[in-house]
């Protein structure tokens, strides 16, 4: 038989009958988020554009790392035409450093379509666009347009899963999607703002239910929330059983020149990581072993997606002028104006121990 909806299971008489009613909760988060919402700088203007630009930078990266990306991202490019009329190698060296450069790849794609065609206003049209899923599309409607859409990203998926206890099996992600939808069309009825009810879940899970030591005590949810209620705020979210992490090894060939610049060839089509960027050769330069020096080995580790790469980099010293004139554009002291990757970021921090 399958169990009740979710809407008859918040609002039946259960032993839950002395608690407030959902929207009540709702009006509280509600109150909660205008005292506690952090001041962020896509929330200063939320237009369609910088929602959009802010979600997509804010997926698998923190709030604090992605601030000062936003900001000079949208001071370069102002609106989605700016940002269609840049080429991919400039707004990858705007991204450079905030890794999983898909989406910005992605992103230039999408703005030269948006540029044509207009904002959608619909979760179809949103999720038809590359590098756009069902969180973003909800974010970018609820936030910017504020439609009735529903989101869960991991802050929410925390929240609910805590709320109803929310066990971690096949249907997992429909239950707390189910909670989300159940959020969305209660502040409806209540004559809430979806904008506003789905930005305070998310800040909720960011600021007071964190994945450690949760402030239930100043939570607006805490009336209802079963894992509070029982103690178990650190059973829930349940643990994926195995990490699902694949380690990488790598090796990179660093060609040094006396004055502390670094062979970082052009990308290349082939390359399988971070295409588009500046990295150091994988292999070594046919024909230059006669003209380097080699000074030893640095290692790094770096985590992209479910991988976590060990990469080591063997260094050498380029003892010929005449090989270091001929590619001199390649050769570089530093990072700026290039697109880069966040692994070639910590190789090139590393290798202050060998100048
Ligand atoms: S009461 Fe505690 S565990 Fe429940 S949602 Fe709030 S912060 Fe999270």
């Amino acid at each position: 038989m399958n169990p009740p909806p979710i809407r008859e299971r918040l609002s039946r008489s259960t032993p839950y009958a002395a608690e407030p009613p959902f929207s009540d909760l709702l009006a509280a988060l509600n109150g909660w988020f205008a005292s506690a919402a952090r001041i962020l700088p896509w929330r200063s203007d939320p237009t369609p554009y910088r929602v959009w630009i802010s979600e997509i930078m804010l997926q698998q990266t923190v709030v604090a790392t992605v601030i000062p990306y936003f900001r000079r991202f949208v001071a370069r490019f102002p609106d989605v035409k700016s940002l269609a009329d840049a080429s991919v190698d400039e707004v990858l060296t705007f991204w450079s450093g905030l890794g999983y450069y898909s989406r910005a790849r992605n992103l230039h794609k999408t703005a030269r379509i948006l540029a044509d065609n207009g904002f959608p206003e619909t979760r179809a049209g949103w999720e038809a666009l590359p590098g756009v899923g069902p969180y973003t599309a909800g974010a970018v409607l609820s936030i910017a347009f504020d439609r009735p859409e529903a989101i869960l990203d991991g802050n929410i998926e925390r929240v609910w899963a805590r709320f109803r206890c929310v066990p971690r099996g096949d249907r997992f992600k429909e239950h707390l999607w189910r909670l989300s939808r159940y959020a969305v069309e209660t502040t409806l009825r209540c004559g809430l703002s979806p904008s506003v009810i789905n930005q305070a879940l998310m800040e909720l899970g960011a600021l007071v239910c964190r994945p450690s030591k949760p402030e239930c005590h100043s939570c607006p949810f805490s009336p209802r929330c079963r894992a509070c209620a029982s103690g178990k705020q650190d059973d829930y979210p349940q643990r994926r059983t195995g990490n699902g992490v694949e380690t990488i090894e790598e090796t990179v060939y660093v060609y040094m020149l006396v004055d502390g610049r670094v062979y970082l060839p052009p990308p290349s089509e082939s390359q399988r990581w971070r295409k588009g960027m500046r990295d150091f050769p994988t292999e070594e330069i046919p024909g230059w072993r006669p003209f380097v020096r080699y000074l030893g080995r640095s290692v790094t580790t770096h985590s992209v997606t479910r991988y976590k790469v060990i990469r080591t980099a063997e260094v050498y010293m380029m003892e010929s002028p005449a090989v270091a004139l001929r590619f001199a554009d390649s050769f570089f002291g530093d990072l700026t104006g290039i697109p880069y990757s966040a692994a070639c970021l910590k190789t090139f921090k590393n290798l202050f121990n060998f100048r």
